[in-house]
Parts: C-alpha cells; sequence; structure tokens
C-alpha cells in the first residue's frame, strides 16, 4: 500500500496559485494574476481584516467622501466617510454602485484603432504614435485641436487648461447638469455667478420651486441628510414642493402644489408680496415696488394656486425663520428660468434666509464648466471644418447635448478623434482611437468640488489587471511630449498607483479596519474646509504601512 499524499494548507495554496497561472499563461499575452492575490502577504496584512481607503466619489460632480472597504487588495465596497464635510458618512445609490464601473467586463481592455468601421485591438507604443501624429500635425499647422473633457475640479483639471493652452486648442469643460440659470440669476442678483450650499438641515420651513434637490439638483446627498436631520427635530420641518410633475422629492413633501407650469415665478413674487405687505419679513423693504403688481389674487390667475393659499404659505414661510426657497430642475428649464430664480432669490431675502440657509461661502466649484454658448460656439466650428483633432474625455456630448444643438454631425466633421473613456459610450463610439483610462477607484489625484474643500483621490487598489487603461492625466502628458508641443513632467496628477509599488504610498490616509469592519476615525483623513480646519484630525494624512513584499496582482 503506497503512503497517501499529504499536503499542508501553505504548499496547497502555493500549487493552486502556480497551477492558475500556468493554465493562464497559454491563453493569454497580458501578465497573468494569481489565483490569490496576496499569496505571499504583507507582514502587516491580516487576511480577512478589511483595509478602508477615504477617497472622494467621482460618479457626479458633488464630491461626497468615500471610504472604500479593500480585502486582500481587491476593493469590495463603498460607503460615506462621516469626517468627510461633503456627504457626512452619506452616500448616493449612484456612488454606492460605483464598483460596478470598476469590476464592468465591459471596459475597453486596450487601445482600440478604428479600421474599415471595425475596431481593432493595438498596444499602446503603436497607439500613442498614431494620435501624437495627428496632433502634432494639427498644432504645427494651427488646424484645429480641441479638448472635450468632463467636469472634475481640482489639479486634473489645471493640467487640461495648461495642455490646450499649450497646443493652442479648444478646451471645452462639458457638464450636462451645470445650473446655469441659476448661477446666472445669482450673479445678476448678488454678483457671485455660483451656486450657492443650501442647508436645508437648520431650515424650518422648505418651498421647492422645481429643484429635485433629493434627487440631482446641486448635492443631493448633503441636502438629503440635512432633510433628514430636519425631519428629526422634535418640532418636523414643514416642505412644499411646487411641481406640476410629482417626482420623488415632491412624494417627499408635506404639501404638494401643482401650480401651472411656468406659474413659479409669480408664486414666489405674491409669497415675496404678502410678506412685505404684512410686515412680517427681515425688514428689507426696498423690493416692495418690484413685487407689487403680484398680489395673491394676480397670483391666483397666473398658476391656479388659491389666493388663499399663497397667504398661507408666505405667513407660515416668515414664521418659521430660518426657512429656505430652493430653485432648479425643470423650473429652471425655460425661457423665464433666470427670473424664476431671480424671484426666489428675493423671497429668500426678503425672509433673510441670505446667508443663513442659503450660503454663498461654500459654493459648488463650476468655474471652467463652459456654458452652453460656448458648447455652441465649439459645435459652429467643427461644422465648419475647422478642427482637425479632437481629443474627449469623460464627457458625452453626442449623448448629453440636446439633438438640436447638431453636436453628432459637427463632431462627424472633425478629421481625427481620439476618445480617452474607459467605456464605449456614444461619443467614444463615433471615435477613430481610444487610448482608455483607469476607473477612479484606480486613480490617484484631488478634488475641490466645493470652494474650500480639498480632498484626495487615492486608488484603493492596483487596477484591475483584465484592463490595459492608464491615468488620463498620464495620457495627456504622453501624447503633448510625443507630439512636441508643451512642457509637462513625466507622470500628471492623476495618477495610479506605480506597478510594482505597494499597494499604498506614503501620502496615502489609510488604516486597517477592526474587526468589526467599521473603520477606524482616523482613517478617514480626507477632505476639508479651508477655513475651517477640524480639530478631529480631518486632512491629516497617514500611511500605518510599511512597503509590501505580497504578490498583490
Ligand atoms: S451625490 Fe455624492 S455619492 Fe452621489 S454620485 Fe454624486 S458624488 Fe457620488
Amino acid at each position: 500500500m503506497s503512503d497517501p499524499v499529504v499536503f499542508n494548507r501553505r504548499d496547497f495554496l502555493k500549487l493552486a496559485g502556480v497551477g492558475a497561472a500556468a493554465a493562464l499563461s497559454g491563453c493569454a499575452e497580458r501578465p497573468t494574476e494569481r489565483l490569490i492575490p496576496y499569496l505571499i502577504a504583507p507582514n502587516d496584512i491580516v487576511p480577512g481584516v478589511p483595509y478602508w481607503y477615504a477617497s472622494t466619489c467621482r460618479e457626479c460632480p458633488a464630491g461626497c467622501g468615500v471610504l472604500v472597504k479593500t480585502r486582500e487588495g481587491r476593493a469590495i465596497k463603498v460607503e460615506g466617510n462621516p469626517a468627510h464635510p461633503l456627504g457626512q458618512g452619506a452616500l448616493c445609490a449612484r456612488g454606492q454602485a460605483s464598483l460596478q464601473g470598476l469590476y464592468n467586463p465591459d471596459r475597453i481592455a486596450t487601445p482600440l484603432a478604428k479600421e474599415a468601421g471595425a475596431w481593432r485591438a493595438i498596444g499602446w507604443d503603436e497607439a500613442l504614435k498614431r494620435a501624437a501624429e495627428k496632433l502634432g500635425q494639427a498644432v504645427r499647422d494651427q488646424h484645429g485641436v480641441a479638448l472635450i473633457t468632463e467636469h472634475a475640479p481640482g489639479s486634473f483639471e489645471r493640467l487640461v487648461a495648461d495642455w490646450a493652452l499649450a497646443a493652442k486648442g479648444t478646451r471645452l469643460v462639458y457638464e450636462p447638469f451645470a445650473f446655469e440659470s441659476v448661477r446666472e440669476a445669482n450673479r445678476r442678483t448678488f454678483g457671485i455667478a455660483a451656486l450657492p450650499s443650501y442647508d436645508v438641515g437648520r431650515a424650518r420651513m422648505v418651498i421647492s420651486f422645481g429643484a429635485d434637490f433629493l434627487e440631482t439638483f446641486g448635492a443631493p446627498v448633503d441636502q438629503a441628510r440635512g432633510f433628514a436631520a430636519m425631519r428629526a427635530r422634535p418640532e418636523s420641518g414643514f416642505f412644499v414642493a411646487v411641481e406640476p410633475r410629482l417626482s420623488l422629492t415632491g412624494a417627499n413633501a408635506d404639501q404638494w402644489i401643482a401650480a401651472r407650469p411656468g406659474g413659479e415665478m409669480a408664486l414666489a413674487l405674491g409669497m415675496a408680496h404678502v410678506i412685505l405687505a404684512e410686515g412680517l419679513g427681515s425688514g428689507d423693504t426696498s423690493m416692495h415696488e418690484a413685487v407689487a403688481p403680484y398680489d395673491p389674487e394676480a397670483v391666483e390667475k397666473q398658476t391656479e394656486v388659491p389666493a388663499d393659499t399663497v397667504r398661507a404659505l408666505a405667513r407660515r414661510f416668515a414664521k418659521s425663520r430660518p426657512s429656505l426657497a430652493v430653485a432648479g430642475g425643470v423650473a429652471t428649464q425655460s425661457e423665464q428660468s433666470v427670473a424664476l430664480v431671480a424671484a426666489v432669490n428675493l423671497l429668500n431675502q426678503v425672509a433673510g434666509n441670505i446667508g443663513d440657509t442659503v450660503r454663498f461661502d461654500r459654493t459648488l466649484n463650476f468655474d471652467a464648466v463652459a456654458p452652453f454658448h460656448e458648447v455652441q460656439r465649439l459645435i459652429e466650428t467643427m461644422a465648419a471644418g475647422k478642427i482637425d483633432v479632437a481629443v474627449v474625455h469623460g464627457a458625452n456630448p453626442v449623448y448629453a447635448a440636446p439633438a438640436w444643438a447638431g453636436f453628432t454631425a459637427a463632431f462627424d466633421k472633425v478629421q481625427y478623434r481620439i476618445s480617452l473613456s474607459g467605456m464605449m459610450d456614444e461619443t467614444t463610439d463615433r471615435c477613430d482611437l481610444v487610448l482608455p483610462s483607469l476607473h477612479a477607484l484606480e486613480t490617484q489625484g484631488d478634488v475641490e468640488s466645493v470652494a474650500g474643500v480639498h480632498s484626495i483621490l487615492q486608488s484603493s487598489m492596483k487596477p484591475v489587471p483584465a484592463f490595459d487603461a492608464r491615468p488620463a492625466g498620464d495620457t495627456l502628458i504622453a501624447l503633448a511630449r510625443a507630439a512636441g508641443f508643451g512642457s509637462f513632467p513625466a507622470t500628471g496628477p492623476n495618477t495610479s498607483r506605480p506597478s510594482g509599488s505597494p499597494s499604498t504610498s506614503a501620502s496615502a490616509a489609510v488604516s486597517p479596519g477592526p474587526r468589526s469592519g467599521i473603520a477606524r476615525s482616523r482613517a478617514a483623513g480626507c477632505g476639508r474646509w479651508r477655513r475651517r480646519p477640524s480639530s478631529s484630525g480631518t486632512g491629516r494624512r497617514r500611511s500605518r504601512r510599511r512597503p509590501s513584499r505580497g504578490a498583490a496582482a
């Protein structure tokens, strides 16, 4: 009888790793990933104990703070960061789902070139060479280069501006939700072309004129958290939604007023009229003359809202100080949108809410976002055949720009189109070359989505090995260097973790979570108010880990 074959656990795991590597090496050229990421784990990695990385959500421009839970070198969960001023521990469904984008099997796996209408996978060297030739020619001949990017406030946006300047090209930061009418109305009424922060949590009454502030308007997570705080108080705040269609935000209202579409401005001015006429306001009566035509009976004719309802709303709004009126959403998509927001500003002013629940010291950073007339100007330039090369990153205007604007037809007239997208979206599909970029959870960088709040964007893991993508900043720099314009450093502000490096850098704020799976509070040092540094250590950077010897993929 032969001796039984006995493996101890360590030998078995080694053989499993070697076997998987051998099997995979025969059918793929890309570096193979070991079955077990940490076959030889770094000294300070305890299998089964999660590490949490403080970072910033990049699923929308709001820039909420997140904590990314990783196990054995893989991100497995994203949660809100309680120590971050934006969101304060809350995260919307989109932020929660960001992992779906990271591991999406439909991510673009390699650079692609379009040949005879079909995509062909090519290597990075060839892709950069092709792109640099076209770019260099266009820059030398001054035949027009356009760089269209998503809204990514921070160092990356400054790199984009420098790149476009060096290429003597046009730079367009495209953001479909640009809140243009709100910013323009604030410029005309307060001299600040910005979207303020709304302190919903402090308000004792909120009235929304079409603003879906619990869904997409402004910073929805921050506002939803404030709304929950308002509701949690013993004397729960009162919420009125004025909108012809019942939105999800409106469904949470105590009173829903289906005013006639376009009647929101008259209702806001009617409320201001009552507050001023009855002396219920903050004492600022300079607007009395402006609202004189909007007595409740006149407002009823314009809005189909009964005059008694207008009076009741105005009295409650004035007496529930601090209160808050917000205009946005579908109500600000008409020709009267700027006038509506100005009317709501006036209502907040007479009720004494400006500087209290409407704050201009913490404005959302939309400074670089192009107003729509700039989008139209670029469309005209492209349609006239004056752009030879267009580079697109993160934006999808073929899908998001209104069809009547003619972006798609104009984009098709650009001679050579390069996409830096990681997904095959509608704009990328019309390009000639794709240089895929990393997902935000694989990228280093920084974000300043709200004036004064600086957040770090740190990769929670090394790039998923199935996708041969690069940081967008590095790609832009490589293109500029190869095409011979500008003078840029070797790597950009949003780089990935260098290959072969340990899984955390010296500047990373990271801490192993306790066995309960809850992050230690000091791990959360990501994002701070510039003028109000927190005393709880927020913003402090800390690394508890030594360079790893592990074989993390
Ligand atoms: S609101 Fe915050 S959590 Fe939601 S997608 Fe935007 S940045 Fe992410």
